[in-house]
């Protein structure tokens, strides 16, 4: 469905970006990988991309918290591949605590890295989009994007901002064959959430235990994690021909939780 056209994901070597790297290189797009992590292992994830797939898969270390690096990875991708067909604005991260004492310094990272990012990244690759009058956007925001959680300031701003500066664009871009959307899953089991149980349960005074049942899902009445493949396939459908009306949505994907 994807033969010949290059997705960019942020965030791509662990997680819900990995797992739509990989269901965009099933597709057969190109994929660039970017994201932290260890180097070895992230070769591994590239080089098994490109053998299962029969696509190429290219790995870039920028920093999502750096507005030059942002940009310039989508240069380097287009001067790579020849485009950034379908950009995936993932990379995120969190910081769990109370507004009082939030540390002035993570949020000024969060905003960077969940909100500045996507917009640095947008604006260097909606040029290409609109010449070629095809692209697909796709932001991971999540529940966060539609409902808070105490002691996480930053990043329900965050989140909530990128659910606004989604439907901008989907506006500016709508005559010009590009969609952008963003995907909100509720809770989904990766890195992410079972490094921030240990500050919730400082912040609560909790179990692990209690944390898992009592506050990450608690919100979700189908009482289960959404997993990274479901997510995928979400970012997947959204690239195909039958999404092509789809635009400016914020696509919830999080087990009831934003239906209360
Ligand atoms: P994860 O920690 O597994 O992955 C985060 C990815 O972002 C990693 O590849 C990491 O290396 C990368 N990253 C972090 N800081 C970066 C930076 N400065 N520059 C470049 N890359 C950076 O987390 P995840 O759960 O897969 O999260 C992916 C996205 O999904 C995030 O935007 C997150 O907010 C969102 N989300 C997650 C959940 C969840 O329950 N896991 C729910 C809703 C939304």
């Amino acid at each position: 469905m994807l033969q010949g056209k290059t997705a960019l994901v942020t965030g791509s070597t662990s997680g819900i970006g990995l797992a739509i790297a990989r269901a965009l290189a099933k597709q057969g797009a190109n994929v660039v990988l970017n994201g932290f992590g260890d180097a070895q292992e992230i070769a591994r994830t590239r080089a098994a991309i490109e053998a299962e797939f029969s696509v190429r898969a290219w790995y870039s270390p920028a920093d999502m918290m750096k507005p030059d690096e942002v940009t310039a990875l989508v240069q380097e991708t287009e001067e790579r591949f020849g485009a950034v067909d379908i950009l995936v604005n993932n990379a995120g991260i969190q910081h769990v605590a109370p507004v009082e004492a939030f540390p002035p310094d993570k949020w000024d990272a969060l905003l960077a890295v969940n909100l500045s990012a996507p917009f640095h990244a947008i604006r260097a690759a909606v040029p290409g989009m609109k010449a070629r009058g095809w692209g697909r956007i796709i932001n991971t925001a999540s529940a966060h994007s539609r409902v808070a959680s105490p002691f996480k300031s930053a990043y329900v701003a965050a989140k909530h901002g990128l659910a606004g500066l989604t439907k901008a664009v989907a506006l500016e871009l709508a005559p010009h064959g590009v969609t952008v959307n963003c995907i909100s899953p509720g809770y989904v089991w990766t890195p992410l959430v079972e490094q921030q149980i240990p500050d919730t349960m400082k912040a609560r005074g909790l179990s692990r235990d209690e944390v898992i049942r009592d506050v990450l899902l608690a919100a979700q009445p189908t009482k289960a994690f959404v997993t990274v493949d479901q997510v995928a396939a979400l970012a997947v459908f959204l690239c195909s021909d039958a999404a092509s009306q789809i635009t400016g949505a914020n696509l919830a994907m999080d087990g009831g939780w934003t239906a209360q």
